[in-house]
């Protein structure tokens, strides 16, 4: 069964007293959750909505999320997921996009839905609270068994839209089989599967493919509790981990680091940990020493983009290399290729030790294919034509990350094509000197982009966040990488700064960077 409705329903059958998900002090059963799923469904079929017809939701992690998800997905309805931190511009790019034409979000929000309104087809907006404009979520929900709608697993069941780091946001078009196959491989990563006994925090935004697909639906094809927290806060996860002795944590890099640096770290008992794995961005080296070390458990790393449902890569208990993404997923296939798309040669043993070997001759772009990877992207012909290359009865998706792959198939992230900086004709992978930036003890967070420079065409930068006491200075961080790098690598500029600009799901936006670089610039 590759259908996500199946999947759940089946979780409901069998666990139907167990804690589906807890919030706020409060519990719903398994029995409950599906009865609410498809009360969420027949309101969707009063309201008109159709198979195949968008629903956004425009939520935190909230029970209601859940609810909402599932719901539509038992109406035959294609979910549009959209970040709450959104303004209205955002979402009516989203909404306009995607053609949806009924919207879940929080009575706060409900103004900014109508101020995009215009630009949408919303017919009708469903709020959690009463709010003028909109239907409260408990008069929506509709006490009949609805007709459930059976999807084929190659329907789509979602429709998320790409972080947009690098640019206009696309639709990426998930059908119910590269879901759920993606979720029920994710159960199977941790020792023993994801197991009704487990208590998983949910940390990682809903909204987001990571959080969708890894934390939320292994959960509820597991029977085991989900605990949603509309927000990251350190302090407030690590408690909930101690008093509800949560077993399983999954976060991006920016959450451990935040964890490792909070001052009282030996306050918390998180014991009840059995499993801890990061992915959605490069986990420094320096964040998982330290996390190791203060929780005495093993953190592991993934790999995946929203196109793929998410999940290709990961170490496991069974085979890990910190540093790597780890192997591929059962079914997932992946390699690494040049510009005529011939593979590239596998060092015998990674990771490389980059101050040491040309990473010219090595790397490639890293394309993957199997049963997560998207049908495509919604309404993009030209896009759709540059991801994809048909070889070897496969369907590769290029990743546009640049990597290398080591004779025991696993895998490494140097970057993301589109960061690597060209100064002076040589290339610069940002990666490394933030990797190098994150061991000196003065650092909290660094970020560094290429910044426009007359002479060299482009120049290294680094922002960075010091640490509260720290007593370095830009000076000394630019000696400091200057004694390990190459010099053409050191960054020629440094800027502190009070944070870096992050998505929710623990990117730095980059072009942020360069584009407030380039204010500076013009103002000068
Ligand atoms: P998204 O579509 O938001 O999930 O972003 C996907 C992108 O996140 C990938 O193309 C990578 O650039 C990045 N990414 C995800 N996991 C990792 C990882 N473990 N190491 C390096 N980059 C990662």
């Amino acid at each position: 069964m590759t259908n996500l409705v199946t999947n759940v329903d089946s979780t409901a059958a069998e666990h139907p007293d167990a804690t589906a998900i807890h919030y706020d002090g409060t519990d719903l059963s398994y029995r409950e959750f599906w009865a609410r799923t498809g009360q969420f469904a027949a309101g969707l079929a009063d309201a008109g909505i159709e198979p195949g017809d968008r629903v956004g939701v425009y939520l935190p992690n909230l029970p209601q999320f859940v609810v909402s998800f599932h719901g539509a997905l038992r109406a035959g309805a294609v979910v549009v997921p959209m970040n709450p931190q959104y303004k209205s511009r955002e979402i009516g790019h989203l909404l306009g996009d995607s053609g949806a034409t009924l919207v879940v979000t929080l009575a706060d929000l409900v103004p900014v839905v109508e101020e995009a309104r215009d630009e949408t087809d919303v017919e009708t907006v469903v709020s959690l609270g009463e709010v003028d404009g909109a239907t409260s979520f408990e008069a929506f929900l509709v006490d009949e068994s609805p007709a459930v709608v059976d999807r084929a697993d190659d329907d789509v069941a979602c429709q998320p839209y790409t972080s947009g780091t690098t640019g206009q946001p696309k639709g990426v078009l998930l059908t119910h089989h590269n879901l759920a196959s993606n979720a029920r491989m994710a159960t199977d990563l941790l020792p023993g599967g994801t197991r009704p006994d487990d208590r998983s925090l949910g940390v990682l935004p809903l909204f987001h493919i990571y959080g969708m697909t890894v934390t939320m639906n292994t959960s509820l094809f597991s029977g085991a509790a989900y605990y949603p927290l509309p927000s990251w806060d350190a302090q407030q996860a690590l408690s909930l981990i101690e008093s509800e002795e949560i077993t399983i944590m999954q976060g991006v890099p920016a959450m451990y680091n935040d964890i490792v640096n909070q001052p009282n770290l030996d306050e918390f008992d998180c014991s009840s940990l059995r499993f801890v794995n990061a992915g959605g961005s490069s986990l420094p080296m320096e964040v998982l020493r330290r996390f190791e070390e203060e929780f005495d458990i093993e953190l592991y790393e993934g790999y995946g983009l929203t196109e793929t449902s998410p999940v290709t890569h990961f170490n496991s208990p069974d085979a890990r290399r910190p540093g790597s993404i780890g192997q591929t997923l059962p079914g997932v296939e992946a390699k690494i290729v040049d510009h005529e798309f011939e593979p590239v040669r596998k060092v015998d043993r990674g990771p490389v030790d980059e101050g040491e070997t040309d990473l010219d001759g090595i790397t490639g772009e890293l394309v993957v294919s199997g049963p997560n990877v998207m049908k495509g992207y919604h309404d993009r012909p030209e896009a759709n034509e540059s991801v994809f290359t048909e070889e070897g009865g496969n369907r590769w998706f290029h990743t546009g990350d640049v990597g290398y792959w080591d004779a025991e198939d696993f895998f490494y992230i140097v970057d993301r094509e589109k960061h690597m900086i060209v100064t002076g004709g040589y290339n610069v992978y940002p990666r490394e000197i933030e990797e190098l930036l994150f061991e000196h003890p003065d650092v909290a967070d660094a970020a560094v982009v290429g910044i426009p420079d007359e002479r060299r065409g482009e120049t290294v930068k680094a922002f960075v966040v010091p640490t509260p006491d720290s007593e370095t200075s830009e000076e000394e961080i630019k000696e400091y990488c200057l004694d390990s790098l190459a010099a053409y690598k050191h960054p020629r500029e440094v800027e502190f700064v009070e944070e870096l600009p992050r998505t929710t799901t623990g990117k730095v936006q980059k072009f942020e960077l360069r584009e407030r670089e380039q204010g500076t610039e013009a103002a000068r």
